[in-house]
């Protein structure tokens, strides 16, 4: 499969995407954002610092970013294919990963920009839900996948919890980082020639239009 990789303000559907994918085509998902949870849940000096980042809503640095990333590549389950998801998130990180890939022999496969509204965007931050257990996600404020029970899973009865930068003043930090930093690498990847649009309002249409691009 070609490798995948999504650009997409806070909220505009990686996650759901990348889910869909792994679970009909297979797809390695790699979300840097999850590797740096995962990081800063450490107890080492490391973990704190990269746990301050991220509750701000502030970048991590490339340092880092490339550390975690580079180790996970290494890793033999992606050469099926695997999708980025918050990553690269700046130009500089755009051209550091294009010599990385070429470094690991890795292909750049396509990459595809998820559109929404940003009051769509906010709704979806601000109201998500998770559970610590399965990884469900619900939402109190968009009236799409509210949790029967408020508070509660529907699929394993388990307390769900919000993502501490999941509120409003740090959604327009990231939302304005996405503007300022990452909006630029729609017109990096153009020139490349693999880059395609996907409108993201609609779970369903958006997992069509991304299979149309994938099966092209
Ligand atoms: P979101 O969809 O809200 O952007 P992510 O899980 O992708 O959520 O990222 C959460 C946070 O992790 C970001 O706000 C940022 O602090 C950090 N992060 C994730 N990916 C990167 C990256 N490629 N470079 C720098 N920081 C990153």
């Amino acid at each position: 499969m070609k490798n995948i990789i999504l650009i997409a303000a806070p909220a505009a559907g990686k996650g759901t995407l990348s889910e869909m994918l792994v679970e009909k085509c297979n797809y390695v998902h790699i979300s840097t954002g999850d590797l740096l949870r995962d990081a800063s849940r450490e107890k080492t000096e490391l973990g704190e610092k990269i746990a301050n980042m991220l509750q701000n809503g502030d970048l991590v640095t490339d340092e880092i970013v490339f550390e975690l990333l580079e180790k996970r590549l290494e890793n033999k389950d992606i050469l099926n294919g695997y999708i980025l998801d918050g990553f690269p998130r700046t130009l500089e990180q755009a051209k550091k990963y294009d010599e990385l890939s070429k470094k690991l022999h890795i292909d750049l496969g396509v990459v595809i920009v998820l559109d929404s509204e940003y009051e769509t965007l906010k709704k979806r931050i601000v109201g998500r839900m998770l559970c610590p257990k399965c990884g469900s996600v619900y939402n109190t404020l968009t009236g799409v996948n509210t949790p029967k029970v408020s508070g509660i899973c529907d699929k394993c009865g388990e307390s769900l919890y919000k993502r501490s930068d999941d509120n409003e003043e740090s959604f327009k930090n990231r939302y304005d980082t996405y503007l300022e930093k990452t909006k630029p690498l729609i017109d990096y990847y153009k020139e490349k020639g693999n880059l395609y649009f996907v409108n993201s309002e609609d779970k369903e249409e958006m997992l069509k239009s991304t299979l149309e691009i994938l099966n092209d």
